[in-house]
């Protein structure tokens, strides 16, 4: 064992192997890997703390949702906003979002009683375009402090897409044509509107 710095906050901390290469031979073969061969992983960072503040956070950059609020909207309705930028390897990218800023941990009891309802309808909406499988659907937040789900369309049959690297594959696909896109878009906010709230036109408006 080598020397522990006392100054990391935790054991778990204290027992990486900082500037280390890891190996990616547990997830060489694995169905879901989109590589293969010899690779080479990046050295192991040093944690960085106190963490910098995130986009929208006290001390941060400004809140881009806060600061162009309909921007790339596709749907919307009192509470939440659908967003879709442009096209990408998959047939649909886009994030849920509060139309008011709020953190998960202090979303108010009015938009946690309706998040569930929302993220099934963005779900069901998105798998009705015809080239979608299944929805994926994330949260991470590292970004934006504004609280915001991401939903990946996976493929029909694409099997190999299954799982968190299908944002990988989103990069490494050939993307989709403005005209599927905006088709694709305008198909989601619709099916949404339906039980709800207005799909905003905007997005691939030609
Ligand atoms: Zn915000």
């Amino acid at each position: 064992m080598t020397e522990l710095p006392p100054e990391l906050p935790s054991a778990y901390h204290r027992r990486l192997p900082y500037g280390e290469r890891m190996s990616a031979e547990p997830l060489i073969g694995s169905p879901f890997f989109p590589f293969e061969g010899d690779l080479q992983v990046v050295p192991l960072a040093d944690p960085v703390l106190p963490e910098p503040p995130r986009r929208g956070a006290d001390g941060g950059p400004p809140c881009p949702k806060c600061a162009d609020p309909d921007g790339s909207v596709i749907w919307r309705d009192e509470q939440w906003t659908l967003k879709a930028f442009e096209p990408t390897g998959l047939p649909l990218v886009a994030i849920l979002e509060p139309r008011e800023h709020y953190r998960l941990d202090n979303l108010p009891p009015e938009l946690t009683a309706t998040l569930g309802s929302v993220i099934q309808r963005v779900a069901k909406a998105i798998q009705s375009i015809d080239s979608v499988g299944r929805t994926h659907f994330n949260r991470w937040g590292d970004g934006s402090e504004h609280f915001h789900l991401w939903f990946l369309a996976r493929p029909l049959g694409m099997m190999q897409l299954r799982g968190a690297m299908i944002a990988a594959w989103d990069d490494m696909l050939p993307k989709i044509p403005a005209g599927e896109f905006t088709a694709n878009t305008r198909l989601v906010a619709a099916a949404l509107a339906k039980d709800g709230g207005e799909a905003v036109g905007s997005v691939g408006a030609e």
